[in-house]
């Protein structure tokens, strides 16, 4: 009867608002069926100072103490008035106590403490269950101490174990402890994933403790992310938010632990890497009434729940379920204590696998749309550029057919002796015209197919004299030289230099270069052309005495469309350098300037004779 009164006011108070809130508390305590007292945060100054302001007639019957004698101590009471004779357990328990009540947090502590029955001293085994209260109105806070009996007292009759007996147990319990540890310590720096990780966790402290159930949550941005459940009928994945998981009492699981971390995190009692909450008998924890139902659809009489933190941020829990009472001992507390830190880490290096995964997937997202642009961008360019070089082809006939035309007719006139030779001269200037047209033609071409890809332009090498070559270009530049009164002087030219290269390139280079030489220089100079042989590399310069380059438009000079400011009266297109380097470039050779504004440029080529 009593226990559902309790359970009824627990259940029904809502802290935050009743301002009765004194007058409800102390009801509690004495409404416990355990002994019970309350504290009270007295000195607001010292937040760690808490006095004994009320206790049951239970805990006046069991400890012998009366009121007045309690009524104002400090919470040390256990020690100083109750008269604690601590053993290394207790003493552990009692630092426990400290802490939590520090923290102002919940907790569970077992403790050996002396009652006086007609005057008769007996050492019992008592659960102290702490439960703190929050007055949010005057900052207030409160703690109930209850006083739970142990049935298990049982131990002291039983017949006693001998030393050797206690040595072996003690080992071999932290050999196994020693070795679930391992086990663990394996599954988290195994290449699996955090869920299959969780659920053999959760597996591994269900034989280890012998309990029913082991539950381990995974919360991601405050956020439960999923859970894994191991259990006597089987162990289960549930994604939270996945609409396919529809049973009861996986959504009675999702309310539960959103309360109960609502809870844990309001009362901001989680500051280490874990805490833990222990209750050994979730019916009459006056903390638990509000989750009664749920503990009851599950079966649980025993619970130790771990919040499982790293960087003071909480990402996950195991909880451990009991059917049946349990009294869990320190020992297997301090394990799952362990544990739970163990699976804080691994939850945590599992985000950062997430993240690192999910960058290198948008990577690979940017890398394949990057690809399929430059592929779309290269099908364009491939497509104009066919498109350049099917249409200067096509000039090309057109060209021929002028140009024989023009040969013809110039022949005839010289045959007819006329004394009138301006008709010769037309035709002159239209020859020229047609040397330009061509070579615009052939740049356009070469442009179109190094635009193409490169692979297109493979070499078509022959062997030849380099001297012959440019014989034929000086021929072809003859009328450019004449119409501007140019002489082109050829030094070094005696000796025949042999050269394997590609005729074609090294026509559009040479040409190029000469050509301008005699284009970028005023009328009546002379061009140098010399030929040099040095480590088996063939050495073309072309100098001139012309314009020159200005000194900052040096560094762009052979970059495609590319003009020097003080050429931009002269007509050009920027293309012909770019192409000549290309081509010297393929044949592993390389292009030099020397270039003085109003002085002259000296364009150099070298090349391997083989
Ligand atoms: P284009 O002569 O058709 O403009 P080129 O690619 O052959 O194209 O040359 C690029 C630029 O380099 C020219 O526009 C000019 O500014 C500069 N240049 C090339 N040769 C000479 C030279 N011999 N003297 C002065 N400037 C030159």
């Amino acid at each position: 009867m009593t226990s559902n009164i309790n359970e009824k006011l627990f259940s029904d108070f809502d802290l935050s608002t009743n301002i009765e809130y004194l007058s409800v508390l102390k009801k509690i305590v004495n409404e416990s069926i355990h002994p019970a007292f309350l504290c009270s945060q007295i000195k607001i100054e010292n937040p760690n100072y808490f006095s004994i302001i009320y206790s049951n007639n239970l805990f006046i019957d069991e400890f012998g103490n009366g009121h007045e004698s309690l009524i104002g101590k400090s919470h040390d009471f256990l020690f100083e008035e109750i008269g604690l004779n601590y053993d290394s357990v207790d003493q552990n328990e009692y630092s426990r106590m400290i802490i939590a009540i520090k923290n102002k947090q919940e907790g569970n502590f077992i403790f050996n403490l002396p009652v006086y029955h007609r005057g008769i001293k007996e050492v019992l085994k008592f659960q102290l269950k702490l439960v703190p209260f929050f007055n949010q109105e005057n900052k207030k806070t409160y703690l109930i101490f209850v006083f739970e009996k142990q049935n298990d007292n049982s131990v002291k009759n039983s017949y006693p174990l001998s030393q050797n007996q206690i040595l072996i147990k003690t080992l071999e319990r932290s050999l196994s402890n020693e070795k679930l540890l391992r086990q663990i310590s394996y599954l988290i720096i195994s290449d699996k994933t955090i869920k299959e990780i969780s659920l053999m966790i959760a597996e591994l402290i269900c034989y280890h403790l012998k309990v029913d159930r082991c539950i381990i949550n995974d919360i991601r941005d405050d956020k439960p992310n999923f859970i894994v459940e191991f259990s006597n009928f089987g162990s289960r994945y549930i994604t939270y938010g996945d609409e396919s998981v529809k049973e009861e009492d996986v959504k009675n699981y999702v309310i539960f632990h959103n309360e109960f971390y609502k809870k844990i995190s309001s009362e901001n009692s989680v500051k280490n890497n874990s805490s833990l909450f222990v209750v050994n008998d979730i019916r009459s924890d006056p903390a638990f009434y509000k989750f009664r139902k749920i503990y009851q659809d599950f079966n649980v009489f025993s619970e130790i729940t771990a919040i499982t933190s790293f960087d003071n941020k909480i990402n996950g829990s195991i909880h451990i379920h009991c059917s049946e009472r349990r009294n869990f001992n320190m020992e297997e507390i301090q394990l799952l204590e362990i544990i739970s830190e163990q699976l804080s880490i691994a939850i945590d290096r599992s985000y950062s696998v997430e993240r690192v995964m999910i960058a290198n997937h948008k990577l690979l997202i940017r890398t394949l749309e990057l690809k399929q642009a430059i592929k779309k961008e290269k099908e364009l360019r491939k497509t104009q550029s066919e498109f350049v070089a099917l249409v200067s082809h096509e000039f090309k006939t057109p060209l021929q057919i002028i140009d024989s035309n023009r040969e013809m007719i110039s022949r005839k006139i010289k045959n007819l002796n006329l004394v009138d030779d301006s008709i010769l001269k037309y035709l002159e200037k239209i020859k020229s015209g047609i040397f330009k047209m061509n070579g615009l033609i052939s740049t356009t071409l070469n442009l179109a197919r190094i635009e193409s890809g490169r692979e297109k332009m493979g070499l078509n090498k022959v062997k030849f004299y380099i001297n012959d070559l440019i014989y034929d270009i000086i021929d072809k530049v003859n009328n450019l030289a004449l119409s501007k009164n140019i002489s082109i002087n050829l030094l070094n030219f005696d000796n025949p230099i042999e050269i394997f290269a590609d005729q074609k390139m090294l026509d559009h280079a040479f040409t190029n270069l000469i050509s301008n030489a005699i284009k970028y220089s005023r009328d009546n100079l002379s061009v140098d052309i010399t030929l040099l042989v040095s480590n088996k590399n063939v050495i073309v310069e072309v100098l001139d005495r012309g314009i020159g380059i200005p000194e900052e438009d040096l560094k762009n000079i052979g970059k495609k469309f590319f003009r020097a400011r003080n050429t931009l009266s002269v007509s050009g297109t920027g293309i012909g350098l770019y192409i000549t380097k290309y081509f010297i470039e393929l044949h592993n050779g390389f292009i030099e300037v020397d270039s003085k504004i109003d002085v002259g440029s000296k364009f150099s080529i070298s090349i391997p004779l083989f």
